[in-house]
């Protein structure tokens, strides 16, 4: 049987590399134990590619950790509001990540490239380069002028978050909440519908996961383009701020676009736990929702590499193999895993961009 070569929807590899305190000073080319996603590795799981996210945390300065905003509550936790951060800031801190995804590329010697085009990314699917998109995880990384998104799509971005889980000029994030609604707070601003449109005209994905429900519905009613969340999964099974209500869901299928099934624990599990015991089930069983809302060509992965606590029999990016192998023992035959592993990737980014 031919390797299914898997597509995915979001990494913070980029962040995990670049923070010494994260990556350990590990290398993209080296095999290394630490963190999830290296060349090696990526090889050994029949990693196609993915979105590469440029995330910017907040400044040290601010004071606000994941950690340290974090209070346990009777049946979850709740994880106060992230401030915006200063968009100078956010646009130096990305064009460092940006920098540094490039750098990776050159070193790579053609093992992995920057894709901008539809048939870019399917020849690397083919071909085996290991295929990059570009992608800002919050427009705040923008910087402080609108038009800086003309300037960064001819660098090679092609996919936008809005936002990250905190509030920028555009719109507002959901904070990590559990059990809660995505209902958190306001839709987009003015200048957050202004570069929905500007997205639109240029052809740059938009991604809805941490955006709050409002936020939502605005871009749902705004955007030309198939409706995308890179990483998030089904809130009728795990009720998080960051998962999709079947409100949204069928938005999202009516839109012809998709779901990229995040394997983050925290958004899988019923009871919104952080366990690394969480087995491969809990990920198929999300599948199966979306699947069934959404059609087998509305899904695929989203996996939050290098960003999150994923189930110990995935590990890392090696252990997509053994995902597969689950999804096939569970009924889903070749042609369907093809479609989760990486042809709706394809289809919808196809149907999003201009070329
Ligand atoms: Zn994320």
């Amino acid at each position: 049987m031919d390797e299914i070569r898997v597509f995915d929807g979001h990494n913070d590899t980029l962040l995990n590399l670049h923070l010494p305190d994260r990556g350990e000073g590990r290398s993209f080319f080296e095999r290394s134990e630490l963190g999830h996603i290296d060349l090696p590795r990526a090889r050994e799981g029949g990693f196609g590619g993915g979105f590469f996210a440029c995330y910017v945390p907040n400044p040290e300065d601010d004071g606000w950790t994941e950690e340290s905003a974090l209070t346990i509550t009777d049946d979850g936790y709740v994880v106060s509001d992230a401030p915006a951060v200063d968009p100078t800031y956010a646009r130096d801190f990305a064009d460092g990540l940006v920098a540094s995804l490039f750098h990776l590329e050159e070193e790579s010697g053609g093992e992995l490239a920057v894709v901008r085009t539809a048939d870019e990314l399917e020849s690397c699917l083919r071909d085996g380069t290991v295929a990059a998109i570009l992608h800002f995880e919050g427009a705040e990384g923008l910087g402080s002028d609108p038009e800086a998104l003309e300037g960064l799509y001819e660098v090679g971005l092609r996919s936008l978050g809005l936002v990250w889980s905190r509030p920028n000029a555009y719109a507002s994030g959901v904070p990590f909440r559990f059990p809660s609604s995505p209902d958190t707070g306001p839709g987009l601003t003015g200048a957050g519908e202004e570069l929905v449109r500007e997205c639109n005209r240029l052809g740059v994905m938009i991604d809805l996961s941490h955006l709050n429900e409002r936020g939502f519905w605005d871009v749902a009613e705004l955007s030309e383009a198939p409706l995308v969340a890179t990483h998030s999964n089904a809130h009728a099974l795990c009720p998080t701020s960051r998962n999709l209500t079947d409100r949204q869901l069928d938005a999202i299928r009516d839109s012809g676009g998709m779901v990229g099934v995040n394997f983050a624990v925290g958004f899988l599990r019923e009871d919104g736990g952080e366990s690394e015991d969480t087995p491969l089930g809990a990920v198929v069983w999300h599948v199966d929702y979306l699947v069934e809302r959404l059609g087998i060509d509305g899904v695929g992965f989203g996996s939050d590499f290098d960003g999150a606590k994923v189930p110990k029999k995935i590990g890392d990016v090696s252990g997509l193999p053994a995902l597969l192998a689950a999804l096939r023992e569970h009924g889903y035959d070749e042609a369907a895993l093809k479609k989760l592993a990486h042809e709706n990737w394809g289809r919808v980014l196809r149907a999003t961009w201009r070329g």
